[in-house]
């Protein structure tokens, strides 16, 4: 048992690397910066035949499917199903392939939609009764945004925000978010696509660009009567980070240039509390970000976490391959 308990503690946290495929038409450059050993080493080279590599958990090459993702984060499924809170992330430079990884595209679905099926398919095939329920939000620049609800029209209007609290048992709440209860997984994924949609309609409304901005996707399972489960009710949050490109790189000013600070900062301290988490400190750093906030109640010790790192195959993007494998590094 105990032995059982520090293995799973120990593997709480797994981090993932995907290398995006080089499109039709496109030049990578003279030479491939980063390119999968195997399925744990990626090697990164540069121009002076100076390389270096990474470990991961696992690596996607450019010729992984999205099957093959999957079937990695199945188990977390699994723990989800078990009352385990579990997060997914996707990090990495805008173009990189985030959203193709949790959204995918429709003729080749990604993880939220493989997931939200997995987990109906699960439900049914068990003994138990489970009640799933959806939630979707976007965090822009500090501020809460329900990607559920119709959005404001004008760039003008202001944006409704919500707020974050914790009961008293250490639970967050976020105050007035939707929360629709799923009871098929067609209405699931209806649900699912509306919430993108408003996200990118939202956006362009309010002259954002998306990759600026962090969606959530939390699903809340509650199953009672099963005293083998972790607990009640838990959640999955699958995140789709804003970009983690540099600021000098984009020469942003202005609102650019804030939109790139708000989101520097969440995903700094999105590492530290990860760092925090495996270094086993007393302290982690939850308070830095509106991000990190949220995610309190599903970013520990007894919770899953799952870090999917996506990189860039073109040489002129070799520097912030290197920050994101840097940041990969840190959090395993
Ligand atoms: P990000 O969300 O990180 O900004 P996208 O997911 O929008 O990046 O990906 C950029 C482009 O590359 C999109 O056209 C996407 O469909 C494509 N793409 C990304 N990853 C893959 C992949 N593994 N296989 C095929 N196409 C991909
Ligand atoms: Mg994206």
């Amino acid at each position: 048992q105990f032995l059982n308990e520090f293995l799973d503690l120990k593997g709480n946290i797994r981090v993932f690397c995907r290398i995006r495929p080089i499109e039709m038409g496109e030049n990578f450059g003279r030479f491939r910066p980063v390119v999968a050993l195997d399925s744990s080493n990626v090697l990164l080279r540069f121009s002076d035949n100076k390389n270096k590599s990474y470990s991961f958990d696992k690596v996607f090459h450019h010729g992984s499917s999205q099957d093959e993702v999957f079937s990695e984060v199945e188990p977390v499924i699994k723990s989800a199903l078990d009352g385990y809170n579990a997060c997914i992330f996707a990090y990495g430079q805008t173009g990189t392939g985030k959203t193709f990884t949790m959204e995918g595209i429709p003729e080749d679905p990604g993880m939220v939609p493989r997931a939200i099926e997995a987990l109906f398919k699960q439900a049914t095939d068990s003994n138990h009764v489970y009640l799933f329920s959806f939630s979707m939000l976007e965090i822009y620049m500090g501020n809460l945004r329900d990607l559920l609800i119709s959005q404001p029209t004008k760039p003008m209007d202001p944006m409704p925000c919500l707020s974050i609290h914790t009961d008293p048992k250490g639970e967050i709440e976020i105050e007035n978010l939707v929360a629709i209860r799923v009871s098929g997984l067609t209405q699931a994924i209806k649900l699912y696509r509306l919430g993108c949609r408003f996200r990118s309609t939202a956006s362009t409304n309010c002259n954002i660009t998306s990759s600026r901005s962090h969606c959530l996707i939390r699903i809340s399972i509650t199953c009672s009567g099963a005293p083998e489960r972790r607990r009640e009710t838990n959640k999955v949050w699958f995140v789709d980070l804003g970009g983690s490109e540099r600021l000098l790189k984009t020469k942003a000013s202005g609102r650019r240039l804030e939109e790139g600070k708000a989101i520097n900062l969440s995903l700094s301290s999105l590492g530290d509390v990860i760092n925090a988490l495996q270094l086993r400190k007393g302290h982690v750093p939850y308070r830095n970000s509106k991000l990190t906030q949220v995610l309190k109640d599903s970013l520990g010790r007894d919770s899953k976490t799952l870090m999917l790192v996506h990189v860039s195959p073109k040489e002129e993007d070799l520097c912030e391959t290197v920050c994101s494998l840097n940041f990969a590094t840190r959090a395993r």
